[in-house]
């Protein structure tokens, strides 16, 4: 059973929203959007606080209907700095579903732009955290689904300006704890602010216990007074460092989408053309790692596979069909599937267990690679090059060919060649694993997969893979197609002999896999980042994980939680005395 998350709503007689399991009303119906702006916007002195700022972070507690975000994304619209970017984090735990959440912010119908944008990104109610596109606005969102308490804790970003907007202290005094004011604190950007609308000593002795200046204001309308509080610091000063990427498949191509996103140019460098390598297939299968034992893991990937399917569903003709049907193909397979589908981890009617068997994964998707890589590669500076090494010079990186000739220098690197970040950074501990898929026209499928899979082409079937361990160059043989035919006859047999006689055509790549088969996204160190590692779930882990690392590399809140993080750190293998042991993950 998964524990009960409504926020009981019931509606005053002025068609405002009360939350049941609190007893209190979210907002003032009459006065809502001027006491949001009083509080909470002039609170934290917005907009002048981010006056010059290129990137600037604005952390709420408690979401609930999105009325203050909707009238900071207004605010921002209007007064904006030029160039700048707005990361926007709040939190909640009882979530509102989209229709109460519009039916609550109809009372403001001059919010009606930033309304429709937060209404149109509103996530399922699924644990963890959810980064949402606000087109338009500049802006990322994330809004993290859970206790306050232990979603600051794993929360990776820096404050600039807090909402601090739980209900009252007195009958929500979860939200005001010590530990949670501990995490504000460790949480908060240098001369950070707070805003709030209580002024209950136990707040205003928490915020100035750490370190925090402490105002009363005159409050709004029929409140006495609110709160304002500000850390002290000098504000860091925002850096533009100049960015390369080395690698243009799904990584490459993810990272460049995230840079853009945060509005700081990159130069992809690419010898050959874009997908080359094992992003190159016609089709190319957008599937979670099950992981029926470990909830980070679980979690990560379920994050991953909403982030991928919101941003294929952006590309035009990137999505060939959606759901993906994964067979049994090991005894225990039924019992694991059972309980990924009991995860909470997944949107109502995500994950399924059809009565023909397996599981049938509603959001998985097979997608084309060509013009998701080329929509996210659009306008991104190229430099056709192979990277034979890179040497760190000073404070920056130097990127040498495998002529001895520099290419480029940059202040930032991205190793993002799959199997070629071995050879770039040799202390990766990456595996090469040799694959070939074919394809036939004539014949297709609806998505399944098992360990092989199939799925559709445009016009086509295309199913494989090869799984060869060690094999670091890539060939297409006559023996690979005709393992790929025998997998395809084991397992739909009806399907291998429709296709029996009709000749295939076939690609060979090499992917890269850690020794515990989770990618590798992270620093490596002083400007040296890397998103690889990603075996056959590039599809998947990559748009989610170079956000990740866009997010560390420009010094920005991450969407992924700091045990998330953990577990695809880069440096998770490196102990003191060299390699430490892999950790156990009990494998989906
Ligand atoms: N800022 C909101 C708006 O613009 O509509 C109103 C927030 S309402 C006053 C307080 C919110 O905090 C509620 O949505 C409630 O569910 C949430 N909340 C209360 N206690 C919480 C906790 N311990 N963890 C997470 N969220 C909590």
């Amino acid at each position: 059973m998964t524990e009960d998350r409504s926020p009981r709503l019931t509606w005053t007689e002025e068609d405002a929203p009360r939350s049941g399991r609190f007893g209190d009303v979210y907002f003032s119906r009459e006065d809502g959007l001027a006491e949001t702006r009083a509080v909470f916007l002039a609170g934290c002195g917005l907009p002048d606080a981010w006056a010059g700022r290129r990137h600037f972070t604005v952390a709420e507690l408690g979401f609930g209907t999105g009325l203050n975000i909707a009238t900071l994304l207004d605010l921002w619209r209007k007064a904006r700095p030029s160039g700048g970017r707005l990361h926007i984090f709040s939190v909640e735990g009882y979530p509102l579903s989209r229709d109460e959440a519009a039916r609550a912010l109809a009372a403001w119908p001059e919010l009606a732009e930033p309304v429709e944008a937060l209404l149109a990104a509103w996530p399922a109610p699924t644990p963890g955290m959810h980064r949402l596109d606000l087109p338009g606005f500049d802006a990322t969102f994330d809004l993290a689904i859970g206790e306050v308490e232990p979603v600051l804790e794993a929360w990776m970003g820096r404050a600039d300006a807090w909402f601090l907007d739980g209900f009252a202290p007195s009958t929500n005094p979860g939200m005001w704890s010590d530990g949670v004011m501990d995490l504000i604190a460790a949480r908060s950007a240098p001369d950070a602010r707070v805003a709030t609308f209580t002024v209950a000593g136990m707040v205003r002795r928490g915020l100035s216990e750490r370190g925090f200046t402490v105002e009363k204001k005159p409050g709004h309308g029929r409140k006495r007074e609110r709160l304002e509080a500000r850390l002290h610091g000098e504000p860091q000063a925002d850096t533009s460092p100049r960015v390369a990427i080395i690698g243009g498949g799904i990584a490459g191509a993810s990272l460049a989408r995230a840079f853009s996103q945060a509005g700081h140019p990159a130069v992809l460098v690419e010898a050959e053309e874009i997908g080359a390598g094992a992003s190159g297939f016609p089709a190319a299968l957008v599937t979670p790692r099950l992981d029926a034992g470990n909830r980070a893991i679980a979690g990560l990937y379920a994050a991953a596979l909403e982030r991928a399917g919101r941003l294929y569903a952006a590309v035009p003709d990137a999505v060939l069909e959606t759901a993906v049907h994964q067979l049994e193909h090991m005894p225990r397979d039924t019992v694991r599937f059972a309980k990924v589908a009991a995860q909470d981890l997944w949107p109502e009617g995500s994950m399924t267990m059809p009565p023909a068997g397996g599981l049938m994964m509603r959001d998985a998707m097979a997608v084309r690679p060509r013009p998701i890589l080329e929509t996210w590669l659009a306008g991104i500076e190229r430099l056709e090059a192979r990277v034979g090494k890179i040497e760190r010079i000073g404070t920056h990186w130097r990127m040498i060919g495998t002529g001895g000739e520099t290419l480029l220098e940059a202040d930032v690197v991205i190793l993002a060649a799959g199997w070629g970040n071995a050879a770039l950074d040799p202390g990766l501990p990456l595996s090469p694993v040799g694959g070939q898929a074919d394809w036939v026209e004539g014949a297709t499928t609806s998505p399944m997969a098992w360990g092989g899979y199939a799925v559709p082409t445009d016009g086509g079937l295309l199913f494989g893979a090869t799984h060869e361990r060690g094999v670091t160059d890539a060939v297409v043989t006559p023996e690979a197609s005709a393992k790929n035919r025998e997998t395809l006859a084991r397992v739909l047999p009806d399907l291998a002999a429709q296709i029996a006689e009709t000749p295939t055509q076939a690609r060979a790549a090499v992917r890269a896999t850690m020794p515990d088969r989770l990618p590798v996204a992270g620093q490596l160190e002083a400007g040296l980042y890397v998103l690889g590692g990603l075996g056959s779930r590039g599809f998947c882990a990559a748009p989610l994980l170079a956000e990740h690392v866009v997010a560390l590399a420009l010094g920005i809140p991450s969407p992924i939680a700091a045990d998330q993080a953990a577990r695809v750190n880069p440096l998770r293998f490196v102990s003191g005395e060299g390699l430490a042991q892999p950790q156990p993950t009990v494998d989906g």
